[in-house]
């Protein structure tokens, strides 16, 4: 079967790292899903999801790795047509990917023991952000 659930958020943007782990597993346990694949999705071009270590260190490492790669400063053709300033959301969000997937084991996500499941908000002020968790199993 498919069972599918909705989480919003509100986030502050500029790199904000939200660990939503807890709301994914809560959706989870409240499904009648034991065995198969959870899907944690956001539906925006401006923010990504992925698996961390969910460690003050290691989160300010991920925003400087993402400062390096697309640096906020730099010009970008999307801020030269269309003026939002966000390119460099753009274009770490599309590096990260919008979603990640988590096997389901006797119904609980599969996660090692430091593996959190965070959500990214790269765009440059804050936002209202619906993330779609679809479980795929039996
Ligand atoms: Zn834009």
């Amino acid at each position: 079967m498919v069972y599918s659930e909705k989480i919003t958020l509100k986030t502050k943007g500029f790199c904000d790292i939200i660990n939503i782990t807890e709301r994914v597993s809560h959706i989870l346990k409240e499904s009648p899903i034991e065995r198969g694949i959870i899907n944690v999705f956001c539906t925006g071009s401006t923010c990504g999801i992925t698996i961390i270590e969910y460690e003050e260190g290691v989160l300010k490492d991920l925003q400087r790795a993402m400062e390096e790669i697309a640096p906020a400063d730099r010009s970008y053709e999307h801020n030269r047509l269309l003026g939002d300033g966000n390119g460099f959301s753009h274009v770490r969000s599309a590096i990260l990917k919008p979603s990640i997937s988590v096997p389901v084991l006797d119904g609980t996500l599969a996660l090692g023991t430091w593996q959190e499941i965070v959500f990214i908000d790269f765009d440059n002020r804050h936002r209202d952000r619906e993330i779609i968790i679809q479980i795929v199993g039996e």
